[in-house]
């Protein structure tokens, strides 16, 4: 078959979930179809250690690749610009270069990985760009965030007390496993510099108790006994004198001063020196049309801005939550040859309980899409788009009420005195009608301390730099 009459195969976003998803049709359907990824940036970015840049422990150069080498390799078409029409009717997709240029790319397939779009307006006065706290969300946000930690280092130096808040900078944020680690390794850092009696280090969350990371925390069972994330994490931040404000989110941000509000108090203000705070995270803005060039964004996604995939979206209770409303194959359930994953995809509802505070703001952590996860989905996405290629139904599933999930959470980067924590759940999303007790298989869960958490940390950013470059023997590593 000329290359012309294959199938294609179009992949918007080159992150965890994009890129897994085109390593693995490289495979996959070698030959049977062409494959086409789209991103902005040319760079792929291994998020996991943005931490350490934002400490300055690592540079930004040593958690990038470039995209376009990788592409060629496998023989795909690699399209440096943005995504911002969908058609899915006439099964095309509008995209902009980064010089203005758009153009058209036809589809019979569409993976659509296009990850967060970084909320920082949801919050007045919140991020590096046009606010006054700090990020670490991309490499850029990671160097700004460096270069204004070491001004506060510096004015340490000086003998000037510093106050750094970290955590989320929204009541409906996700990610606060990265800000935690980011927490953590600026806490070793002062530790390191002789200098960690000059700062007040602040965890400001929407977790209901420290240890949620949005998933509703977790349990493991250790020596007979069941042991739980939230003692973990308490007596880390009882170790490391990290004050707390728990279930709390920042509605606004000035220079130097946030305002927050709280389960069970009124909203109050907060003065800081330094601040990270992780934005919401709201799908990419996305343009649906249909046949006639009307706006069917609202079919398509929900008011999130999060595609709309094989889950169910009925309203509930948190009590009334089910394993079976996570999405199984991440396909539209209006187009049969579109998918969405990792970030991209709409969860059905958060998997941590949320509460309303006195001023009527909803605080909840929303669920969170990790690497892992999305490079699952995406695997997944791959395979079922085999299975369609290959004229069959998609056979293949991945409900995050099914998935394992093992978070490394670094705590320190050094190889020597370094440490992190690492976290196994089975599954992600509780799943009571399986597991009664606890909704999770507390003999497959996991929860450690220690220096050999500074190594695996620091192993899996080699292991997955060559692993997503496509270098020899990338399929034995799995996602
Ligand atoms: C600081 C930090 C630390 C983290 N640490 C961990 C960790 O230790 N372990 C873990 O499992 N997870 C971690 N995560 C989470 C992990 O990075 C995310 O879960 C993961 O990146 C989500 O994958 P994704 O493919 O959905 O999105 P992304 O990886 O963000 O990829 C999205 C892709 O879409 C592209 N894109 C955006 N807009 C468009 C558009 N309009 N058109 C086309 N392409 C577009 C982007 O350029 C990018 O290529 C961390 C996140 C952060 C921020």
């Amino acid at each position: 078959m000329s290359a012309s009459a294959l199938p294609r195969v179009l992949i918007l976003g080159a992150g965890f979930a994009g890129h897994t998803a085109a390593l693995h049709l490289s495979h996959l359907v070698k030959g049977k179809a062409a494959v086409t990824v789209v991103a902005p940036g040319n760079r792929f970015t291994w998020f996991p250690s943005l931490i350490w840049v934002g400490t300055g422990t690592m540079s930004e150069e040593a958690v990038q690749f470039e995209l376009a080498p990788v592409y060629e390799k496998l023989g795909f078409e690699y399209v440096n610009a943005r995504a911002q029409t969908i058609a899915p009717d006439d099964r095309w997709v509008e995209v902009q270069a980064a010089d203005g240029q758009q153009r058209r790319i036809a589809y019979d397939y569409l993976i659509n990985a296009t990850g967060p779009y970084l909320n920082f307006e949801g919050t007045p006065g919140l991020g590096p760009a046009a606010g006054h706290t700090q990020s670490v969300c991309s490499v850029d946000h990671a160097v700004a965030a460096r270069a204004a930690y070491i001004e506060s280092v510096a004015r340490m130096r000086k003998g000037q007390r510093q106050r750094l808040v970290i955590g989320v900078g929204h009541p409906a944020a996700t990610c606060e496993g990265a800000a935690f680690e980011y927490l953590m390794n600026v806490d070793a850092d002062l530790r390191n510099r002789g200098l960690r009696d000059q700062a007040d280090l602040i965890w400001l969350s929407n977790e209901p108790e420290p240890g949620d990371f949005g998933v509703d925390g977790v349990e493991a069972r250790k020596h007979g006994a069941v042991v739980t994330g939230a003692a973990l994490v308490r007596g880390l931040f009882d170790e490391s004198h990290v004050r707390t404000l728990m279930a709390a989110g920042v509605t606004n941000v000035e220079s130097g001063r946030l305002t927050y509000d709280q389960i069970g108090v009124d909203p109050a203000t907060l003065d800081f020196d330094f601040a990270m705070l992780i934005p919401q995270f709201r799908g990419v803005p996305l343009k649906y049309i249909d046949k006639q060039g009307a706006d069917i964004t609202g079919a398509m996604t929900l008011p999130s801005g999060f595609m709309r995939v094989d889950a169910d979206y009925a309203s509930k209770t948190y009590d009334e939550y089910r394993a079976a409303d996570w999405p199984a194959t991440y396909r539209s359930p209006l187009y049969s040859n579109v998918y969405a994953v990792g970030i991209a995809f709409a969860p059905p509802h958060p998997l941590s309980k949320g509460k309303k505070s006195n001023a009527g703001t909803a605080i909840v952590a929303t669920a969170p899409r990790t690497g892992m996860a999305s490079g699952i989905m995406g695997r997944t996405a791959a395979y079922n788009v085999a299975d369609q290629i290959g004229g069959r139904e998609p056979t293949h599933h991945a409900r995050m009420s099914e998935m394992p999930a093992a978070c490394i959470a670094s705590m320190g980067q050094s190889l020597w005195n370094g440490s992190a924590a690492s976290i196994v759940m089975v599954p992600v999303a509780r799943d009571f009608e399986r597991y009664p007790t606890y909704g999770r298989d507390l003999n497959l869960c996991d929860l450690d301390v220690g220096l050999a958490g500074a190594w695996t940390k620091r192993l899996l950013h080699e292991t997955f730099m060559w692993k997503l470059q496509a270098k020899p023997g990338w399929r034995m590593i799995p996602e």
